[in-house]
């Protein structure tokens, strides 16, 4: 892959595939992309508030050959999804579950748990990761067109493939892939060298997942979060997840509670990744599937609060 800076903004990848990257990739901070053909554009995920997409939008400006007709969300989670009501006119594309996941968690969400939270770490830690974004006055505009397995729009003569590879991060992960273009847009199935993280999916459909983006043909690998990344980057997170998962079934096994497990696992190189206290709520996630509960869904609070606790130990 040609090397590409890691800054804030729109970057070319080919003639006609474009990223808009928000570093660090923390919390909030995700990416999206941009295809243009001759008349028209297709814009892949919106961002977390609409100042933020709305910079974005002008950012695009100088490149786009006619307006953006169509707009893919690759999952629900509003850092992906929020800006969608600043394209009041384009089709709306997601997955079935992303449309269903949207209209059950909307964006007041989290002004929801601020308040659950108070003045606990747990309070203090949500502040922390979501305090630069604005939730309020955030119209939500949910999908409007909706696919269960693949679906493949045409960019002038260009296939576009959507293809549904969840559940993994979350119930509606798809991943958009332009061959011709030599990309693909992943969505949060890669957080690029900063750490992932479970909410609705099981460890083993987020392998297969990867292995999937790893057959394709592609140079650039545009992740959810976090720098522009080729295979390897994709290797390195799958790594980071069979590792997570293998100590948290040996101390499972031990029985050892989430609450001592998520300090006993030690995350060597991984350490190094941001929010590197995702830990907490990957592993409280795969001891519900252990369990055999992977079809309940992961308690928001409790992986909050234990991520919090791992937060705060490291940065006291
Ligand atoms: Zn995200």
């Amino acid at each position: 892959m040609a090397q590409y800076p890691y800054t804030h903004g729109l970057h070319s990848l080919s003639p006609r595939a474009y990223a808009y990257l928000q570093p660090d990739g923390g919390w909030g901070w995700s990416n999206s992309g941009l295809l243009v053909g001759k008349r028209e554009a297709l814009l892949v995920d919106t961002l977390f508030d609409l100042a933020l997409t709305r910079r974005m939008l002008d950012a695009m400006q100088g490149v786009l050959p006619g307006p953006i007709r169509r707009l893919v969300n690759t999952h629900h989670n509003g850092d992906h999804c929020y800006g969608n009501a600043l394209l009041p006119d384009a089709e709306v594309i997601a997955h079935r579950a992303c449309r269903e996941e949207l209209l059950r968690i909307p964006p007041g969400v989290i002004l929801r748990l601020l308040e659950a939270f108070g003045d606990t770490p747990a309070g203090r830690y949500v502040r922390h990761c979501f305090q630069a974004f604005e939730f309020r006055d955030i119209p939500l505009r949910p999908p409007t067109t909706v696919f269960d397995e693949t679906l493949t729009l045409y960019l002038d003569d260009d296939p576009i493939e959507l293809r549904y590879l969840g559940p993994a991060h979350t119930r509606g992960d798809i991943i958009v892939y332009a061959p011709r273009e030599g990309v693909v847009y992943v969505g949060d199935l890669l957080f690029h060298q900063c750490t992932p993280i479970i909410w609705e999916g099981t460890c083993a459909q987020w392998l297969s997942a990867l292995d999937a983006i790893l057959a394709l043909d592609v140079e650039v690998i545009v992740p959810g979060h976090g720098p522009l990344a080729d295979k390897d980057g994709v290797r390195q997170q799958r790594e980071y997840l069979c590792y997570v998962w293998e100590r948290a079934r040996e101390l499972y096994q031990r029985g050892v509670p989430v609450s001592e497990a998520i300090h006993q696992i030690e995350l060597g190189p991984y350490a190094a990744w941001g929010e590197a206290e995702r830990l907490a709520a990957n592993v409280l996630r795969f001891y519900q599937e252990f369990a055999g509960a992977a079809h309940q869904e992961v308690d928001y609070l409790e992986a909050f609060r234990y991520m919090a606790e791992l937060y705060f130990r490291r940065h006291p």
